[in-house]
């Protein structure tokens, strides 16, 4: 079975809801659509206050080459454009819109399939950058961009992420076992822009068996190759998944078209099939809510803008013991503040749960067992990078590879002396970033 070749560690699944077909959330009463969804520059408001909108309606406009369309996800009228919690824990412009009930689409979106091989290469693009849709794993990138990387980098390989390495998480998994037809459709459409010559693979962790055999059956007859992977968290990151399946290192400062790699997540595969052959703009997805704390754990598929205070009432409310509502899955996702934040197109989970039975995070001296060493998938030093991080060893630390760390978590989870190590790299990468604007400014 493939894994990638350094670190990575084994977190327990706790994968409640793989057995819970997706349900769909009647759309609420009111919707916050952010016009941060994505990686870059804010989508433009294109509406105002008192607007009438209908579903699947250009609202917000890409503004610049890093950024994406953003559509009404029901019908009805803009209650307001204000800054408004974001899930990623910053504020962001969101327009807010109250549902007339009908949830009428605009004319012409969401038609009968039609085929995808009658469309050129630019149109299929252009589709995909009109319907908004990024990459839905949790990176965010629009999907357009990543699709057309420089004409001077040969694609090889394209993989779809499949993995759902993130405990808990099961939304990937059960659209796989639900819309495999449409999953392999997506991967077609996006394998066709790259001259033919390409290899399609789609990568699934092991504890995901019955996904394996309903999507190698249509797979095989096409040439598209399914890889059993084995169950290690972080195997569905980017890097993990390329180094997986071909063997081949990203190494720092390149990018996965630097190896003749393309990498697209299962629910993006499935919103291009629906933007590219239903003219279906990105306002929905599936999200998993999990947790021991929620009344109901479960899949559904709801509209982009839905609060997660909405969510937690259709799935049962949270129990009063909750005092943790973290935003996607526990290894990579954020913690929130606030319940009134809404589903944005890379929300993959919202999870309740309870940490009061664990140990607080009290920072104690490293004992150099280098456990954290041996697990880093990016072969990584952490308990160095936070201590020059702590020191505020700017330079240094960019020499020690800052800027491969993918953020996975693997390294704090195994720490014996409960050292908050991708807390500091964060916090290093944060004022390395806000310094290099300052000098570029
Ligand atoms: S968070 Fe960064 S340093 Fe820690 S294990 Fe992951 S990649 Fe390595
Ligand atoms: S795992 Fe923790 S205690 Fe062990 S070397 Fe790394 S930072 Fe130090």
């Amino acid at each position: 079975m493939k894994t990638f070749k350094t670190g990575g560690i084994h977190p327990p699944e706790n994968k409640f809801t793989e057995n819970s077909p997706i349900e769909e959330m009647p759309v609420p009463a009111e919707l916050a659509i952010s016009l941060n969804q994505h990686l870059g520059k804010p989508a433009k408001p294109l509406v105002k206050v008192g607007s009438e909108v209908k579903k699947g309606q250009l609202i917000g406009e890409a503004d610049g080459f890093i950024s994406a369309n953003v559509h009404a996800s029901t019908s009805g009228k803009v209650k307001a454009i204000k800054p408004h919690p974001h899930p990623g824990g910053q504020y962001a412009m969101t327009v807010f819109i109250t549902a007339d009930g009908k949830d009428e689409w605009a004319e012409g979106l969401d038609t009968e399939p039609a085929d995808w091989r009658n469309f050129s290469k630019e149109e299929i693009i252009g589709k995909i950058k009109q319907a908004g849709i990024v990459g839905m794993g949790g990176a965010g990138f629009p999907t357009n961009v990543k699709l057309s990387p420089p004409p001077d980098k040969q694609i090889d390989t394209i993989i779809l992420n499949g993995a759902e390495c993130e405990p808990f998480l099961t939304a990937d998994h059960r659209l796989m076992l639900e819309s495999p037809e449409a999953v392999i459709e997506g991967l077609e459409i996006i394998t066709s822009l790259f001259s033919g010559q390409a290899k399609a693979y789609i990568g699934i962790e092991s504890n995901k068996k019955d996904a394996i055999a309903v999507l190698s059956k249509l797979a095989s007859p096409k040439g598209i190759e399914v890889v059993s992977l084995k169950t290690k968290y972080p195997q569905g990151a980017e890097k993990q998944l390329i180094n997986a399946i071909t063997g081949r290192t990203i190494e720092q400062g390149e990018l996965p078209f630097d190896k003749g790699c393309l990498v697209q997540n299962i629910g993006t595969a499935v919103a291009i099939y629906e933007a590219v052959c239903k003219n279906k703009p990105l306002v929905d997805r599936i999200v998993t809510v999990s947790g021991l704390e929620i009344g109901h754990p479960k899949n559904i598929r709801t509209v982009i803008g839905t609060s997660f205070r909405d969510i937690s009432r259709f799935c049962g409310d949270p129990k009063e013991s909750t005092n943790q509502i973290i935003s996607g899955g526990p290894m990579m996702g954020k913690a929130l503040f606030t319940l009134d934040v809404p589903v944005v197109k890379t929300t993959s989970g919202i999870l309740f749960v309870n940490n009061a039975g664990i140990e607080k995070a009290r920072e104690r001296t490293c004992i150099r067992c280098s456990k954290c060493v041996d697990v880093c998938p990016q072969g990584l030093a952490p308990w160095l990078l936070a201590n020059v991080a702590q020191i505020r060893e700017f330079d240094e630390i960019q020499l020690l590879g800052l800027a491969n760390c993918t953020e996975c978590g693997s390294c704090t989870y195994v720490c014996p002396s409960k050292r908050e190590l991708v807390h500091w790299i964060k916090y290093a990468k944060a004022l390395v970033n806000n310094r290099q604007k300052r000098k570029s400014a």
